[in-house]
């Protein structure tokens, strides 16, 4: 018989759990990616990011409040999870600012009729020199992130990061 002799300390922060990486912090790697890759890019309005609803089918995503004021990007909880490298926080974070730069999610002029029409995210991420990045991000999804999302959602984390995350899916924008 298994008896519980010990309480559990309660989990108040992501970085208590042990599979999350402390080191990825969503703000600095946006700050770092938009100086490394985007520093032609002025911003023209606030832009904020966070970790958000652990999708199964949906790594990021870029949404604007009416007032223009707001471009808020949000990615996938699971990204934190230290067995997802590197390469795929890095290119979800930049795919995101690719559609601000072409004017999806962002005040700035809209650049073309569909956010994803003939590959130009790729393309602009080949040119902004994350076309490695790219590569490695979308050769690990395609082998990788299906098997790890079913093995996350057995150990009870997809359900844990969807009752965590899943009152900031209306971000803060005030
Ligand atoms: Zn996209």
């Amino acid at each position: 018989m298994i008896s519980m002799t010990e309480i559990s300390p309660a989990i108040n922060s992501i970085n208590d759990v042990g599979i999350f990486s402390p080191e990825r912090d969503i703000n600095v790697y946006l700050e770092h990616i938009w100086k490394s890759y985007f520093a032609d890019i002025q911003p023209v309005n606030e832009v904020c990011i966070a970790y958000c609803y652990p999708w199964k089918t949906r790594l990021g995503v870029i949404r604007m409040t009416l007032d223009e004021n707001t471009s808020f990007i949000g990615i996938n909880s699971l990204l934190q999870v230290a067995q997802v490298p590197e390469c795929v926080l890095i290119t979800t974070i930049a795919h995101e600012l690719v559609h601000y730069v072409h004017g999806f999610g962002s005040p700035r002029p809209r650049l073309y009729q569909h956010p994803h029409a003939n590959s130009v995210v790729d393309k602009e991420l080949e040119q902004r020199s994350l076309g490695e990045q790219l590569y490695l991000c979308n050769e690990w999804i395609d082998k990788e992130w299906y098997p790890f999302y079913d093995k996350q959602q057995k150990a009870g984390w997809v359900s844990w990061l969807s009752a965590r995350y899943s009152a900031r899916r209306g971000r803060r924008s005030r």
